[in-house]
């Protein structure tokens, strides 16, 4: 049996609430949406109105106020968080598979890390919860003084929809785990995992309310969840500008705001580096998952002494890459997820000539694809960081490249960017890369390795590419409220007040 005819592909997916599909007379409006791949219809998009979504932070509130999961003991919401890590498991294929076709991102890369992730999320944030204790203050002999950390409410949860499954399920692990409840808002344009994946979390026992799901457009759906006066706080993974809406929203009532954001990540490679090494890292940097990824290493600086080498290889490599059907486990580079996306990708080699950028190679619609919103692996070679190509997030498979002369200009030139998500260094010199691990103004540091997630240590952006941390320690901090009890232990003598 094929991939394509092992699992049922939903015709409407609607919001869970209360751990149910919605089933109601509809008010709010349909949309179709289209396979990237050949452009036929793949479902029909119930998007959730204002109304739908009341509802589901009304669950979620019910869950949180009066429902066992706040008040349960750290084992037993581990043990569910166990539950969800085998059941995700156990459906691996059936949501690979719905992962790729909604994004186009190739199968074997979904494969590689879609599924196994989110399972690892919730068995990763299951051991955080169960490691949590409060702190206690005995200076003052007269006084116990005691901290915990609670749950601060109901989240809402928005994910983008370059990895679906993966970044979906750190949002509900992180939000949920330490006892709040939640309404995720996954992206309108890869809807069919989100069902099942919520689906799946009440199977494995999940109570119902926890965590509820609307779908619909950001500025419909997204909006009325973000400025619900019973959600108590808003984690955000997609792009920049959506952050900054979602952040002035959500200070109309001073939610708190986790926002991972967008970036336009440098990749330094300087002429220490292992060639071969920085050459795989950095195809992998910027073509994996279509070039669709928040921390791909999309400003490729390498140094002038090793440049013409360095671009002339990465342009024979990227030439051989294989494109097509992403359900084929030998694709490389599937369709961009949507039409407006692939036209927006496009229309930044046009913009790259009219800025005297070099066009390497690509730029257009690979030949032979009549059909899919594929786009030919790009790259451009840019006479200065100030070029449009340098400074804004393209968000597909394209490369721009820009030459430095040495450590002094490229740390600048990496550092002139109103992003800070990561940052790639090859090199073998210890000194150069003391140095820049230094000096880098992004979130996370990746020396002589492409993307290496870390979930205990902190995850997120400076400067525009976000506010706050994922991780262990971070998560915690975003996702409970610290509360400090005072008790003395005598009777001490207090002010008597009118006597
Ligand atoms: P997006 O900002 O368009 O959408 C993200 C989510 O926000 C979606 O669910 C969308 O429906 C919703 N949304 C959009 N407008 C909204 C509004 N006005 N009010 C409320 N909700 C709204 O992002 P995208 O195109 O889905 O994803 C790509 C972006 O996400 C890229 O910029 C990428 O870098 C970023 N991203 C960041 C990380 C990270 O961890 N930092 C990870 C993945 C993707």
């Amino acid at each position: 049996m094929s991939i394509e005819t092992a699992f049922t592909v939903r015709d409407a997916v609607t919001s869970i609430i209360d751990g149910e599909p919605v089933k109601r007379s509809r008010r709010g409006t349909d949309f179709p949406f289209i396979n990237p791949a050949s452009e036929e219809p793949c479902g029909v998009l119930r998007e959730a109105d204002a109304q739908e979504v009341d509802a589901a932070v009304r669950s979620a509130r019910k869950a949180f106020e009066t429902g066992p999961w706040p008040r349960m003991g750290a084992d037993e919401r581990k043990a569910i968080f166990r539950s969800m890590h085998q059941a995700l498991h156990r459906h691996r294929e059936e949501l690979e598979f719905l992962d790729c076709l909604n994004t186009g991102v190739p199968i074997s890369q979904v494969r590689a890390m879609h599924v196994a992730r989110a399972a690892y999320n919730f068995e990763f944030f299951g051991e955080v919860l169960s490691q949590d204790s409060g702190e206690a203050y005995t200076q003052n002999p007269s006084f116990l003084t005691y901290a915990t950390r609670e749950p601060v409410g109901v989240g809402a949860m928005m994910a983008p929809w370059n990895a679906p499954i993966p970044l979906a399920s750190m949002r509900v692990a992180t939000c949920i785990a330490f006892g709040n409840t939640c309404v995720l808002k996954p992206s309108e344009y890869t809807p069919h995992s989100m069902q099942r994946m919520v689906e799946i979390f009440h199977e494995a026992g999940l109570p119902p309310g926890v965590v509820n799901l609307v779908n619909g457009r950001g500025p419909v759906t997204g909006t009325a969840l973000v400025t619900h006066p019973e959600v108590d706080m808003v984690g955000f993974t997609g792009g920049s500008e959506t952050g900054k809406i979602i952040m002035s929203e959500a200070g109309k009532s001073l939610k708190p705001v986790l926002l991972e954001l967008g970036g336009k990540s440098a990749n330094i490679i300087h002429e220490s580096a292992n060639m071969e090494r920085a050459l795989d890292g950095a195809l992998l940097g910027i073509f994996s998952s279509n070039g669709q990824q928040c921390l791909a290493g999309s400003r490729i600086l390498v140094q002038r002494s090793i440049a013409q080498e360095f671009i002339e290889r990465f342009v024979e490599r990227a030439r051989k890459l294989r494109i097509g059907d992403p359900l084929n486990a030998d694709t490389e580079i599937g369709p961009l997820c949507y039409q407006s996306h692939m036209e927006r990708v496009l229309s930044y080699a046009r913009l790259a000539r009219g800025e005297g950028a070099k066009l390497l190679f690509g730029g257009g619609r690979p030949a032979g694809f009549e059909r899919g919103w594929f786009v030919e692996p790009t790259a451009v070679l840019a006479q200065d960081n100030s070029a449009r190509v340098c400074q804004e997030e393209i968000f597909g498979p394209f490369a721009t490249f820009l030459e430095f002369r040495d450590l002094d200009e490229a740390l600048r030139v990496a550092n002139d960017s109103q992003f800070g998500l990561v940052a790639y260094l090859w090199s073998q010199d210890l000194n150069v890369t003391m140095r820049a691990a230094r000096e880098l103004r992004a979130g996370t540091i990746w020396v002589n390795t492409p993307m290496f997630r870390e979930l205990r240590a902190p995850f997120g952006g400076y400067k525009q590419s976000g506010i706050g941390r994922d991780g262990a320690r971070g998560s915690l901090e975003f996702f409970t409220e610290p509360k400090t009890v005072s008790i003395p232990l005598t009777d001490f003598p207090m002010t008597k007040m009118g006597s």
